[in-house]
This record gives structure tokens, sequence and C-alpha cells, in this order.
């Protein structure tokens, strides 16, 4: 199949070996989960339990509030013994709403519905399934899963592509799983490509991974699934990269890739999709990888979500020497963390504990306009001049360069030879930007709410005069009426 060049990215150093080779194993049962409300992209679930519930594994746990949300089950069996804030891998670094549940070490499923040929169901009712399992994309953007599916059928889905990427340095979790459910996989896949009628089905796995390449095509055998070989470059994973790899088209600038007709799902997410439709098993769990050289014995662990990240390391030997850095995620995009106790959320791909020598820390100088940061950007923008304007505060100049587009790769910052930690500018940037975007939504529309009590006031007064007048017209016709009629009987 004909592959289209992607612009620009790097080749950072793969360190995959560490962990590619290791199977995935369950973690233990652990004693107590932290699992937060807010796991997805949207607004936070809303709980259904009180402290004290018994809970069976699988049980709701918390519901979706409005069009963008997910729902939340339990992981395991036990009692909710507390609902308050827990430190979680937020943006924010603050704790936030979590549920915490105490094992009862017997980790029961509540009721589970089997469905024996989730092939014949009605694509609206994988949707509600996917919805209710609380599915979300498990490639890192955590968008709700049914929403997605919902929008795309409604505009139309010329190609379904399944992202097997996993171009992020260190992280083989998708590796893993598609060597080793790969018929899961493939059946995942039919029902995402029922779900929206998708003409064309294309399955994109970089070709550093040769035996997923070869588990997913064997188990794709005798369907209409394509599963290709990419060359291994880091951003390959992204959303707009692989698109444009594997059809030459390009998302529109602000635009999503439903707009050119083509759908997006991450191959973890096509596993819980056909957990969750044959057999009823909302998203409890995840592959995550443990992994960097401070770990001593790096693997690939099936690991309930609400797990604290501190049990990951120990059951993975603890550390070989004292980490540098910690990263919940692949070291590119991932987010440092220093607090162990934060839980396993829906998104985390892996656990990295890092060394010194495998992170960059070299001090930053001036730079020195190389342009090397413009050659490696996947999206086409201008790095070095986006950080130029964001530095003299002007964020208005960044956003006409295209900051908005940037997808935070870090393939600039990672390039240059000065050590400026570009993407850190570009964050910080589009925060303040998206604040500034909302403070003025705020504005204008205190200002729609104001303009109209001004009218409606308006209106009231002059519906009052325009009364008053009529009652002072009627009242003077009255007058001359009496006053002609009192004329003609004194005539008379
Ligand atoms: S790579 Fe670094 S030094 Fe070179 S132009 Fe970009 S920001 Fe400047
Ligand atoms: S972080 Fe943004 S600006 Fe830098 S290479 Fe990636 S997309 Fe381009």
């Amino acid at each position: 199949m004909k592959l289209f060049d992607l612009k620009g990215g790097v080749h950072p150093e793969g360190k995959k070996d560490l962990s590619a080779e290791r199977h995935i194993r369950a973690l233990p049962l652990p004693k107590k989960l932290y699992v937060p409300l807010q796991q997805h992209i949207g607004a936070p679930a809303t709980p259904v339990v009180n402290v004290g519930d018994k809970v069976l594994k699988g049980q709701l746990i918390a519901s979706a509030q409005g069009a963008v949300s997910s729902s939340i089950h339990a992981p395991t069996s036990g009692t909710i013994v507390a609902l308050g804030d827990h430190v979680a891998p937020h943006p924010s670094g603050l704790p936030v709403p979590t549920i915490t549940l105490e094992s009862d070490g017997e980790d029961r499923w509540g009721m589970t519905k089997v469905v024996d040929d989730p092939l014949a169901l009605a694509p609206e009712d994988i949707a509600a399934h996917v919805a209710a399992a609380g599915i979300v994309g498990l490639g890192g953007a955590t968008f709700p899963s049914a929403l997605k599916l919902n929008l795309s059928r409604g505009s139309g889905v010329q190609t379904l592509i399944m992202n097997g990427g996993e171009c992020e340095p260190y992280l083989t979790c998708d590796d893993r799983i598609m060597r080793e459910r790969a018929v899961e996989i493939v059946e995942g896949i039919r029902l995402i490509a029922h779900a929206v009628a998708a003409k064309e089905v294309l399955v994109g796995i970089e070709d550093n991974k040769p035996e997923a390449i070869a588990a997913m095509q064997e188990a794709a055998q005798g369907t209409a699934i394509k599963v290709v070989a990419m060359p291994s470059m880091y951003p390959m994973g992204s959303e707009k990269q692989i698109i444009q790899v594997l059809t030459g088209k390009e998302v529109p600038a602000g635009g999503r890739p439903a707009d050119i007709g083509v759908l997006v799902h991450n191959v973890a997410t096509a596993f819980a999709v056909q957990q969750a439709i044959r057999y009823g098993k909302p998203l409890i769990s995840r592959i995550v990888t443990v992994s960097g050289g401070a770990i001593l014995q790096p693997c690939n662990l099936e690991v309930l979500i609400g797990t604290p990240v501190q049990e990951l390391i120990e059951f993975s030997g603890g550390y070989r020497q004292p980490a540098a850095r910690l990263v919940l995620g692949g070291p590119m995009m991932g987010q440092q963390f220093t607090n162990t106790n934060v839980p396993v959320v829906k998104g985390t791909s892996g656990v990295l504990a890092l060394m010194a020598s495998e992170i960059g820390q070299a001090e930053a100088s001036p730079c020195i306009r190389c342009s090397t940061c413009v050659r490696a950007c996947p999206v086409g923008l201008l790095p070095l001049e986006m950080a130029a304007h964001i530095r003299t505060a002007d964020l208005a100049g960044a956003a006409a360069l295209g900051l908005k587009d940037c997808i935070a790769c870090g393939s600039c910052s990672y390039v240059c030879p000065a050590h400026i930690p570009l993407v850190h500018f570009f964050n910080y940037a589009k925060g303040d930007l998206a604040a500034q975007e909302r403070s003025k939504l705020k504005q204008e529309a205190t200002k729609k709410l104001a303009d109209a009590r001004n009218e409606r006031l308006a209106r009231i007064e002059r519906e009052r005069a325009e009364a008053a007048a009529k009652r002072k017209a009627a009242r003077e016709a009255k007058a001359a009426k009496e006053a002609a009629a009192k004329a003609a009987e004194e005539a008379a």
C-alpha cells in the first residue's frame, strides 16, 4: 500500500527493548483503589454511591454528566470508604474528587450482559454499549469513545484508522496487546467499523513491531481490514500524522478528522470495545508499561484503574537506582509527577522512572536561529518564531503563527541544539490563551445577558407608556363624548 510522507518528525532512541519482550502480567489486587471522577475529556462523572456502600466489580459508581463525559465503574468488589479529594495525575497537580474503594479480596463481578453475536447489533446500540462501559480513547486522548462514534456516524466515515503506532519511546503496552490479544482487537475493530459504516479499515503499526504486525495480520485474515507497516518515526502515532501517512489527507487547521471523512481509534480501545460488547465488561483496567533505566525489571502489567503507581513500581522490583524523573505516559508527551500515590487512570499508558543520563538536563542557551526546530515540526509550524512572541507576552502573535495547531509533541525541543524547552513555552501559552478565550466568552455572555435585560426593561417601559397613552386617549374620548351628549341635551 502506498504511504505518504510525514512532514518533520524525529528519531528519539526507542528504548522499547527494555520491556517489549515482557508478557502482560496481571498486577495483584490492591487493597485500596483511588478512582478519580475526572479521567476523560469533558465533565467529571457524578458519584452514584455513598460511603459504606458495598459494590461488585464492574458496578457503576459514577455516571457521566452531559454530552461530553464518561461513566466510571468499580474496578473490584469491596466497600466505598471515602468520597473526597485524592492526588491524581491531573494537569493542575491538585487533588481531585475521587472515590476510594477498599477491596474485599474476592474480586467478584456483578451482573454482566453477554452478547453472543455482537456484529448483529444496530450501530447505535454499539455506541450505547460503549457509552455504558465508560470507554475513552486509550491512546492518551481520553475522549469519550461513544461520542466519537456518534459524531462520526452522523458525518460519514470513509476510512477508519486503528492506531497501533505507539511511537513514544519506552512504551510497549500497545505492542504487547496486539501480540497477545489480536483476535479480540480485530473483533473490536469490526464492531467500530460496523458502528460508523466505515468503507475502509486500516491498522497502522510502526515497522519496529514486526511481531505485532504479524499477529494482527493473521487475526485480520478473511476480513476487509488492512494491516499496514509504517516507518518508525516520532510522532507517527499522533492522530493527524497517522492520517497523513496512511491517506495523504491533511486535517484542516482547527478541524477534526471527521471533516475529511476519517475516524481514528487506538488498538487498545478496540480491545476495550470488544470486551464491553461481547462480555459486558466495562473499562476497569488497562495495560501499563513500567519502564525506564531506574526500574529494576521493566514490564507490561494489566492494572486495575485506581491502583496507586507505587504498587506498579514495587511489583517491577522497585528502583535499580534513584530516579531522576518520574513520568506518566511517554517521555515526549507524558506528564512528570513526584507523588507515587497517584492512581493509574484510563489514560495511563506508562509509568517511567528515568535516570539522569536518560533525560537531557543541559542548561538552555540563546537561540542560534539554526531552524532545526522548524524542520522537525510535523505540523509545519515555526517554533522559534512562536517562542519569540510568547517571550514578549504576545500571545495573539503566537496564535497567528498557528499556536493552537501545535500538538505538543516536543519534537522541536528534542532537536534544539540550544536546549530551549520550546514545548513548555507552547503548553504554557496555550493554557493562557484558553484562559483568555474563556474570559472573553464569559464577558460576551455577561454583555449579552445585560443587553437582553436592558432591552426587556425598555420594552416594559415602552409598553407601560403605550398603555398609559391608550388609557388617557380613552379617558379623553369618553369626556368628549359626555360633553357632546350634555351639550346636545342642553340644546334640546
Ligand atoms: S532549534 Fe533551537 S536554536 Fe535552532 S532555531 Fe530552533 S529554537 Fe533556535
Ligand atoms: S511541539 Fe508543537 S511546535 Fe514543537 S514540533 Fe511539536 S507541533 Fe511543532
